[in-house]
């Protein structure tokens, strides 16, 4: 039998490709914006996106776990001075929120992710511990779960421990009978790892391990998962 009792998961670029799909929810709520507002707006080169973002960090450092009070934020920067009225600017930015997050979860799952999380959920516990706003309720997993950990949850990101601390508080399995699967080499893997938690890396590019020189057990796509989950921690 498997000592593993908790399987976690990390979301973005584990389920589904994330930079098309930010990148198409970001393009879409910009024309959302602007159809709204009734006139173009400059959003500036990506470099100006990031210098705006740093510069709000640096101004509130919660915003790096609070992502998102930090879009608002953004769209507030681009839209206040269309606005005369504080309230109807706050209306205006939750909307555009909305709209945005809406969008955020329209992705595309890799090939046989959800069969495989229906497979393993007949057997183990399952949870989620993302740095990102995804929410798998809003998704058509989200009844295989647990329980589900964002950043905002536990006012930190991987790989620092909080995630996989509240995800042993609120499962009771240990953290050596825990496993967390997930893309980065360092949020996910050596986070995990310096805890004690077994990990799988998921190495969808099949990029070479340079991190240090133990590499950990690792699968390329989905389908492969249970077959390389047994040999290593039993059935
Ligand atoms: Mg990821």
């Amino acid at each position: 039998m498997s000592k593993i009792k908790l399987i976690t998961f990390d979301l973005d670029d584990t389920f589904w490709d994330i930079k098309n799909t930010i990148i198409r929810a970001e393009k879409n709520s910009r024309k959302w914006v602007e159809k709204k507002i009734g006139e173009e707006i400059d959003w500036g080169t990506f470099e100006d996106f990031i210098k705006i973002r740093n510069n709000l960090i640096k101004k509130d450092s919660s915003l790096e776990y609070d992502l998102g009070l930090l879009r608002k934020k953004i769209i507030a920067h681009h839209t206040k001075k269309y606005f005369k009225n504080k309230n109807d600017l706050n209306i205006f930015i939750n909307n555009a929120f909305e709209y945005f997050l809406k969008e955020r979860h329209k992705i595309t799952f890799y090939d046989d992710v959800q069969s495989v999380l229906e497979e393993l959920s007949r057997k183990y516990k399952l949870g989620v511990l993302t740095n990102g706003n995804a929410d798998i309720n809003k998704l058509k997993i989200g009844h295989m779960f647990d329980f589900s950990i964002s950043s905002i949850d536990v006012k930190s990101n991987k790989p620092e421990k909080n995630h996989f601390l509240k995800a042993q508080e609120l499962s009771k399995v240990d953290f050596e009978n825990t496993l967390h699967v997930g893309d980065h080499p360092i949020n996910d893997i050596l986070g995990a790892r310096k805890l004690g938690i077994e990990v799988m890396w998921f190495n969808l590019k099949k990029i070479d391990w340079v991190i240090d020189a133990n590499p950990p057990i690792q699968f390329t796509k989905w389908s492969e998962f249970i077959e390389i989950f047994e040999i290593n921690h039993g059935y």
